[in-house]
């Protein structure tokens, strides 16, 4: 039998209670995180691509190296040999790889925009998502990155930590994929971009502290709630 529309809503406003619960607690432990480091908007697209399978310490180092180039536009690098740029952005790893989706993400640029990421500023949100999903090499947790925190669109971005948390805190099926636990948040919390963008932020770190593979739940911030630690998750 399908949720009665009351069911729905009933179902609808736990859910947001839990995830509201979840963030205070998050916040009020660590405080605000300050993301997504980057002076321009081009500087944090650059880093949506170079953080794919590493950590953000190998990333600063290669935009200092595109930096002190005097590299880091869609111009310059647009103009800029593909096997150079590799070289510059080598400490983020596999950077053959990401010299070669930084440019894709340049190329989308200078053909439909003119070069200019204000010229894309005008998409709305669909439409730009699914510009950005064109695109080789860019997923929808790098799109969605992008759109949060470059283009301060009302999206929210799933990673890792996010999964694991939700599957661990019942607040979804194990296995749910990318877009059910994209519309768990996105579709159950306020249409806020600063929250969108703090919340994320916060399940990375306590992701990266606590909810490890191996779960270290004693003395995280969401200890007291209710979680299974009985399924394996990566
Ligand atoms: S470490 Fe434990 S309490 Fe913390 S988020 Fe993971 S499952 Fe929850």
């Amino acid at each position: 039998m399908l949720p009665t529309r009351s069911l729905k809503t009933k179902i609808k406003a736990m859910i947001s209670k839990q995830l509201t619960e979840i963030y205070q607690l998050l916040f009020d432990r660590f405080g605000p995180q300050h993301w997504w480091p980057g002076e321009t908007q081009f500087e944090i697209i650059t880093g949506a691509i170079l953080t794919q399978n590493t950590n953000w310490a190998n990333v600063e180092k290669a935009i200092d190296n595109l930096k002190s180039a005097g590299l880091l536009t869609p111009e310059k690098l647009y103009h800029f040999d593909v096997l150079q740029l590799a070289e510059l952005i080598r400490p983020a790893g596999y950077y053959h790889l990401k010299a070669k989706r930084l440019k894709n993400l340049i190329d989308w640029l200078f053909r439909n925009y003119n070069g200019r990421l204000t010229n894309a500023e005008d998409l709305d949100t669909d439409r730009l998502r699914a510009e950005l999903l064109a695109i080789k090499g860019v997923g929808p947790e790098t799109a969605d990155s992008i759109l949060l925190y470059a283009f301060n669109r009302n999206v929210f971005v799933v990673d890792t930590y996010t999964a694991r948390i939700a599957f661990r805190h019942k607040l979804i099926e194990p296995g749910a994929d990318y877009e059910q636990l994209r519309e768990l948040f996105q579709a159950n919390l306020p249409q806020d971009t600063k929250l969108f963008n703090e919340y994320h932020a916060l399940l990375v770190r306590v992701g990266k502290e606590f909810c490890k593979p191996k779960a270290r739940c004693t003395g995280c911030p969401l200890e007291k709630l209710p979680r299974t630690l009985d399924i394996e998750y990566f």
